[in-house]
């Protein structure tokens, strides 16, 4: 995939559109979902950048099945950081780096988290390595963008509503351009 904005929502217009991860929505509608609940809730730009952004690595990889490759659910967190942190600022690419941890970390601290996990998402837990232990947790919570990653998680557990409205991708395009690499203001 190229640089270009254009390129990326290609791969979201086009696989995107037709995969899912084990839920009951495509990955670009989740995605969408995602970056929504991100602005409803009020997240500066790079943050809802990051949300529209945070399973891009199921774009670049098209596993045939969307979910359900346990090496991409477990990796695809780092696979996302890769590409986004060669284009887009460490705003964008940091917590999307850090958005599997995050849950991991939020197992680990809220109770009632895991409970409210899709069931897709308690099958990846596993091979995402399982809530963290008391030092793990200490080390998360040490690491920069962590805070915005377990935000960025909680918009991401959100965003599985079958059928859910969202703006649509050109809504996004001015927050992705302004985060790309060179061209932050
Ligand atoms: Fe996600």
């Amino acid at each position: 995939m190229s640089d270009s904005i254009d390129e990326l929502f290609e791969a979201y217009r086009d696989y995107g559109r037709t995969a899912y991860l084990g839920e009951a929505l495509s990955i670009t509608d989740h995605m969408l979902q995602t970056a929504e609940a991100a602005e409803r809730d009020g997240a500066p730009p790079a943050l809802v950048a990051a949300a529209l952004l945070h399973d891009v690595a199921y774009l670049l990889r098209r596993p045939a099945d969307g979910a359900g490759d346990p090496d991409l659910d477990g990796r695809h967190a780092e696979i996302g950081f890769a590409f986004l942190s060669r284009r887009f600022v460490a705003a964008v690419a940091g917590p999307v780096g850090l958005h599997v941890a995050a849950k991991r970390y939020l197992c680990a601290v809220d109770p009632g988290y895991r409970a409210a996990l899709s069931a897709a998402s308690i099958r990846t837990l596993e091979v995402q390595g399982g809530p963290f232990d008391p030092a793990e947790v200490r080390a998360f919570e040490a690491l920069p963008h962590a805070r915005d990653a377990v935000r960025l998680r909680r918009w991401d557990d959100q965003g599985k509503v079958p059928g859910a409205p969202t703006p649509d991708l050109e809504h996004f395009r001015p927050i992705l351009e302004a985060h790309l690499l060179g061209r932050a203001s």
